[in-house]
């Protein structure tokens, strides 16, 4: 590295120390300028549309996605995950949390920049706010002005379409609860129950408070991901970066001494479009979600005074320091990140396609283990429990093989009616001659078979005891 280009680095270190983290006393009035970058944030929040029409969406004459907690069973598309199968809810936050931690070493805080939910709904507050009271300035003046008729209506409107977004994400989150349509006419009809206000109230007042006042101090002060995400970058990972070699010495583009500067023209403009506040120039800084906005901004700032593109762009550590960036599979961290991926699709692959349609569980009876009858016969009691996970009522027969002289009690026993999704405990004895049973534990295999629908035959080892030798 020159000792240019390092004794301007330090410099910027020097200025690093007064980083300026808004504490929340001041309201940031952010520029909104067009641009790559820009556009890609609207597409990305665009996602979250997904999450408001979700709910209406029907598979099979029910609801797509559902999490039915009173039935405990989630619902999504053709596939009913019962508490069972819980485990690959475990695959799927490793998946996530992963993805996150592979995203973030690869490209920084990409998540934070363009899809969470608190960014993406600040974004469209902030949006609603510009269109309403006007550009920064409009809004800074407006906001020092005192209350006239103006001032009310236009803060009241932008509170009012506030509110309405919140209440219809609390809405949307109820939704995937309960039935939806079922959902809106309880509410409508004041007939909800109370746990249902209490979801629409809760995510009603987070939404408005968080996106609406609290904006960048939830990133700052909430968010534990902002805290961790340092031991996840390293000096490969590519963040909007400004280059200090090409832009320093910063100073106003025509100056009076007709002075030798570098590229940055220091008009404040990535610092006046940041949604955080944060100056780039002083280096990363916790507040930065990655946004690109600045970077946006001073592009469109470079092509106004005729220098190229990308002061502030998207570029490692080590690119900025003239290396060359390794390829993402020779970066240990993101190999590992990867490989732990593999393994959490392929667990949640395996176990989404092999649900079987209908578990069957069989507990013996402990006291007592058997009891001898008024006519010298050894019966036996199990509790048996089947779970038919498909959409379909089933009829079954329940036998068992394996030893000979052991037969149910009861032909009812055996046929058994059970309804989609539904869980059946009920009882059932078995009986042997005792002269007929050879040892204390006999070994047999219960059997439960489809005799409708899709063929499905489960097995389930279990014993019978009879008091042989004594
Ligand atoms: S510094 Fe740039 S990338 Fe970081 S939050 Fe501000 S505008 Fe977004
Ligand atoms: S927008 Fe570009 S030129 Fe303007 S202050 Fe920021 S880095 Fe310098």
């Amino acid at each position: 590295m020159s000792e240019q280009r390092q004794s301007k680095i330090e410099d910027i270190y020097i200025e690093s120390h007064e980083w300026h983290v808004n504490t929340g006393d001041e309201t940031i009035h952010a520029k909104r300028i067009a641009g790559r970058f820009r556009s890609f944030r609207w597409y990305a929040s665009a996602l979250w549309i997904l999450y408001f029409a979700m709910p209406y969406v029907r598979w099979d004459g029910q609801q797509a996605i559902l999490f039915d907690i009173p039935h405990r069973q989630f619902h999504l598309f053709a596939i009913t995950i019962w508490p069972q199968d819980l485990w690959m809810l475990s695959l799927v936050l490793i998946l996530l949390a992963i993805t996150l931690f592979a995203v973030t070493a690869i490209a920084g805080r990409v998540w934070c920049g363009y899809f969470c939910f608190q960014t993406v709904w600040t974004d469209w507050f902030t949006w609603l706010e510009d269109k309403i009271e006007g550009n920064p300035i409009q809004r800074r003046k407006l906001d020092a002005a005192p209350w006239s008729t103006r001032k009310i209506r236009l803060k009241s409107l932008k509170h009012i379409l506030w509110m309405l977004i919140a209440l219809l994400t609390g809405l949307s989150f109820a939704a995937y609860f309960t039935d939806a349509y079922d959902l809106w006419y309880r509410y409508l009809s004041l007939d909800a129950p109370l746990v249902a206000w209490v979801v629409l109230g809760s995510l009603f007042t987070v939404t408005y408070i968080f996106a609406g006042f609290m904006r960048e101090q939830v990133c700052f002060w909430l968010c534990p991901y902002a805290r961790i995400q340092s031991v996840m970058i390293d000096k490969d990972t590519e963040l909007p970066t400004y280059d200090v070699e090409r832009g320093e010495p910063r100073g106003k583009l025509h100056n009076k001494n007709n002075e030798k500067r570098g590229d940055c023209i220091d008009c404040h403009l990535c610092v006046g479009v940041c949604p955080t506040g944060v100056d780039i120039r002083t280096g990363m800084q916790e507040g930065c979600i990655t946004c690109g906005m600045c970077i946006d901004a001073c592009d469109s700032m470079m092509e106004k005074v005729g220098r190229p593109g990308g002061l502030i762009r998207y570029a490692s550590r080590k690119e900025m320091d003239g290396e060359m960036l390794p390829a993402l599979f020779k970066r240990p961290r993101v190999v590992i990140y990867s490989l732990i991926l593999a393994l959490a699709i392929g667990g949640i692959v395996y176990g989404l396609t092999h649900i079987p349609p209908v578990e069957l569980s069989v507990v013996h009876e402990r006291q007592p283990l058997f009891i001898q009858m008024s006519n010298g016969d050894i019966k036996n009691k199990y509790t048996i429990k089947a779970i038919n996970k498909t959409a379909n009522d089933l009829h079954m027969r329940l036998s068992i093989v394996g030893a000979e002289n052991v037969r149910i009690v009861g032909e009812e026993a055996q046929d058994i009616n059970f309804q989609a999704g539904t869980l059946i405990p009920f009882h059932v004895f078995l009986v042997a001659k005792r002269d007929a049973l050879k040892q204390e534990r006999t070994p047999l295999t219960f059997i439960l078979e489809s005799l409708n629908g899709a063929k499905i035959k489960l097995e389930y080892e279990s014993v019978f005891m009879g008091p042989v030798g004594k």
